[in-house]
């Protein structure tokens, strides 16, 4: 019974081109990785533009030189949740420099560590969406904070992507005693930047508390890459800020950022917090590592290079659109190292994915339900390990893509 449903279930996705299927890497996350259907036989090496390890810091030798270290101070597992006894003091250092990153936007700031932007999430709207309580959501917000909305006992509103003036009539028409407006910092398939000042506007307004999920902002974004609110200079004991740690920064976990209430409060009953087992201390301590250089020159020189790269992609985008319109590849307006290009079709995205892997060139085609119905795409994504050379070598592969298929 179980076994033909799931069966009638895998063709429908088939015949919609939505199967999903994972790759296998045999070296580290970088541009170059060598890569295999089965992990058998021998692995191919791809150009990778699908990456989230935006610094390029994954395979940073200093980064892995700190997670050896740490591993030889601190041993291969923490032994415990956090409460029990496996929080180290590889853990509680990275806490309080996550915590003197965000001081100078959130007053009375903590931060706690996680160990994953997913769990952090689920904490969140668990924790403080309480049966009195409503969430007010961006519609393309992660899914993550989709999973925490279904986990919390609070109403749930979704406002349309980006739309403030829709979301001031819905807190208007709120009397919710616990008003959090619940966002994505930098949308994870798009690559835009939410309106925070814009937001916290209202939240001052209607006296809501702000959730930003800045996965994709932190260590690119602002100051010495602290991320959005760092970027728009936006200060508020209003945010709580969310920021993922497997990301730019090269390694594994999350944060949240806010007053320090609020996190002694999420210790104390957020249940994805409490019932797991604390990250290895190595890999906080190779944070650490991680930290410095995002925040030093090199992470510095790191960015610069991403922008250059992007602008590079961009131009060249737009030169083939204009010269391939009925290609119907379409741009998203972002200034991040997330550039989608739009297909629409969720086959032909994934025809175009295929044609530039036979080229040596992987980029992930993202389909539904990741994205909207209709807007299949290709997710492009910067490294500052990336060259000139690199994005060359994908804009004349599409090029050539765009020119057959106008001609098909
Ligand atoms: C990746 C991502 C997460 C989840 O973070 P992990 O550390 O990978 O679990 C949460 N929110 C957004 C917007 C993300 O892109």
């Amino acid at each position: 019974m179980l076994l033909e449903q799931l069966g009638r279930a895998a063709a429908e996705r088939a015949a919609n081109a939505l199967t999903r299927c994972r790759s296998v890497a045999h070296t580290a996350c970088e541009p170059h990785q060598a890569i295999s259907r089965d992990g058998q036989g021998t692995s191919n090496s791809l150009l990778s533009f699908c990456s989230n390890d935006y610094l390029g810091l994954a395979n940073h030798p200093a980064v892995v030189e700190a997670f050896v270290e740490g591993a030889r101070r601190y041993g291969a597992g923490s032994g415990a949740s956090h409460l029990v006894c496996g929080h180290s003091l590889a853990h509680h250092q990275l806490e309080a420099k996550l915590a003197m990153w965000q001081a100078p936007y959130i007053p009375d700031v903590r931060a706690l560590y996680f160990c994953t932007g997913y769990m952090a999430n689920l904490a969140v709207l668990s924790a403080l969406g309480t049966s009195d309580a409503t969430l007010f959501c961006d519609k393309l917000n992660h899914a993550s904070l989709i999973d925490g909305a279904l986990l919390a006992r609070a109403e749930v509103r979704r406002y349309p992507h980006r739309d403030t003036g829709a979301l001031n009539r819905q807190l208007s028409a709120s009397n919710s005693p616990l008003k959090l407006i619940v966002t994505d910092g930098v949308f994870s398939m798009d690559g835009d930047i939410a309106p925070l000042a814009e937001l916290l506007v209202l939240a001052e307004l209607h006296d809501a508390w702000i959730v930003v999920d800045d996965a994709h902002g932190f260590g690119v974004l602002g100051e010495q890459g602290r991320g959005l609110l760092a970027h728009l200079g936006l200060k508020s004991k209003r945010f709580i800020y969310v920021g993922t740690l497997g990301k730019a920064a090269g390694v594994a976990g999350a944060f949240v950022a806010a007053h320090t209430a609020i996190v002694e409060h999420l210790v104390n009953v957020a249940r994805p917090y409490i019932y797991t087992t604390a990250a290895p201390p190595a890999v906080a301590h190779a944070l650490l590592t991680s930290l410095t250089l995002i925040g030093g020159d090199e992470g510095r020189q790191r960015r610069r290079q991403v922008a250059e790269l992007i602008a590079l992609l961009r131009g060249g985008l737009e030169i083939l659109q204009a010269r391939h319109p009925k290609a119907g590849w379409r741009m998203i307006n972002s200034a991040t190292p997330i550039q989608p290009l739009v297909v629409g079709d969720n086959a032909a995205a994934l025809t175009l994915s295929q044609a530039l892997a036979a080229d040596g060139i992987r980029v992930t085609a993202i389909r539904p339900p990741t994205v909207p119905d209709g807007t299949a795409r290709l997710r492009i994504t910067f490294s500052a390990e990336h060259t000139r050379a690199d994005v060359a070598r994908l804009l004349n592969s599409l090029q050539i893509l765009a020119a057959n298929r106008e001609s098909a």
